[in-house]
């Protein structure tokens, strides 16, 4: 506690993100993609004229709004772009989820953040449970009296993916708030809700180039939504901090999304990484949950996960374990490349039966 603190400060507790190891390991904690962003991402670092860094970047983006616009079959006025989607949505639920006296509906679990912003924004929170197969049970969110729904899909950390029919049924029985769609794990595998938007003027679909572009470095997320709800999230922005995004990142972010190939190719390769690593954990008796994301849940059974996740830590190897929140049976292992995932199976294998 410090004299100096506005009052609320001391109630707030950081967010701690997955471990960043100095030295070298094998780092399947942080979903981010094995595989290097596209050549033409490079081309751009290599050649970007510096002088472009003496003046205030275009106030509107304009450039990547149009290329997102025309990658997803909308107009630019329906795209908003931010530092990272942590900070689209950080700026999504001071527009429309800071209601007095009501409360903002979440899946008990999904991307953690989300009690971080409600917390920092005195939102209040409902947690609905998952139904018995570790999926959001859409038919319970309430359909009045609460300030917006908020969920990830494919969700976070279990990597289940509900499809667009399932999240349009959702949406015919919510017409007064905001639902918010976090796609982060998009391109693995799910089906985007974005097709949805002309008939829902209150979905928002929240997105990011940190997983299957391969750019989580580089901090470029975005929104796209209907007018009213771009509009909301461009009177919550501030000055030049987040949208627009800084001419390198701009640049970046428009060679990422021209080089469809290449991603493609990542995601194909990510998915069939994945599914062999399923196999193979579940043939090594775990229970593993389907996914559409670049991650596994997996529950080692007759092991504690947490001494699991200590075993491979020793011998170089980083996966998350979530100690709190109901999940300590489980870890959640981001798809790494495929010498990443043998190297993972060959310490599992390799772990005394002590170690449960
Ligand atoms: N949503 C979900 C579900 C996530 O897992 C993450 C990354 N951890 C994010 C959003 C934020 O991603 P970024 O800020 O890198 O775009």
């Amino acid at each position: 506690m410090s004299k100096f603190w506005s009052p609320g400060v001391e109630s707030l507790t950081p967010y701690v993100p997955g471990e960043q190891p100095r030295q070298r390991m094998i780092k399947l904690n942080t979903n981010e993609n094995p595989y290097p962003p596209s050549e033409g991402v490079e081309e751009v670092l290599r050649h970007f004229p510096c002088e472009q860094l003496r003046r205030y970047p275009d106030p509107e983006s304009i450039a990547l709004r149009d290329m997102l616009a025309r990658t997803y079959g909308v107009n630019r006025e329906q795209v908003f772009v931010g530092n990272g989607s942590d900070e689209v949505l950080a700026f999504a639920f001071r527009a429309f989820f800071q209601r007095q006296g009501e409360a903002l509906a979440i899946p008990e679990h999904t991307y953690s953040f989300y009690p971080v912003y409600c917390q920092l924004y005195g939102i209040e929170l409902q947690k609905l449970p998952l139904n018995d197969r570790w999926e959001i049970a859409l038919e319970d969110f309430p359909e009045t009296g609460h300030a917006g729904i908020a969920f990830a899909n494919p969700n976070a950390p279990t990597g289940h993916a509900h499809g667009r029919q399932a999240i349009k049924s959702l949406l015919e029985r919510q017409r007064e708030r905001v639902v918010l769609v976090d796609e982060a794990y998009d391109g693995f595998g799910g089906e985007s809700a974005v097709p949805l938007i002309d008939d829902h003027p209150n979905l928002l679909v929240t997105s990011t180039f940190s997983k299957s572009r391969s750019l989580a470095g580089m901090r470029i997320g975005f929104a796209i939504g209907s007018r009213a709800l771009i509009e909301g999230l461009e009177r919550i922005k501030d000055s030049f901090n987040s949208y627009p995004l800084d001419p390198l990142a701009s640049a970046v972010g428009i060679a990422a999304l021209e080089d469809t190939r290449h991603h493609e190719e990542c995601c194909r390769a990510v998915m069939a990484t994945r599914e062999r690593t399923a196999r193979e954990l579940e043939d090594m008796g775990m229970e593993v949950l389907p996914s559409k994301a670049n991650f596994l849940f997996v529950r080692p059974k007759h092991l504690e996960a947490a001494s699991v996740a200590a075993s491979l830590r020793t011998a170089g190897i980083l996966v998350r374990h979530f100690s709190k929140g109901g999940l300590s049976d489980w870890l959640r292992i981001s798809i790494g490349s495929d010498e990443e995932m043998t190297a993972l199976l060959e310490a599992l294998r390799s772990l005394p039966p002590s170690s449960g």
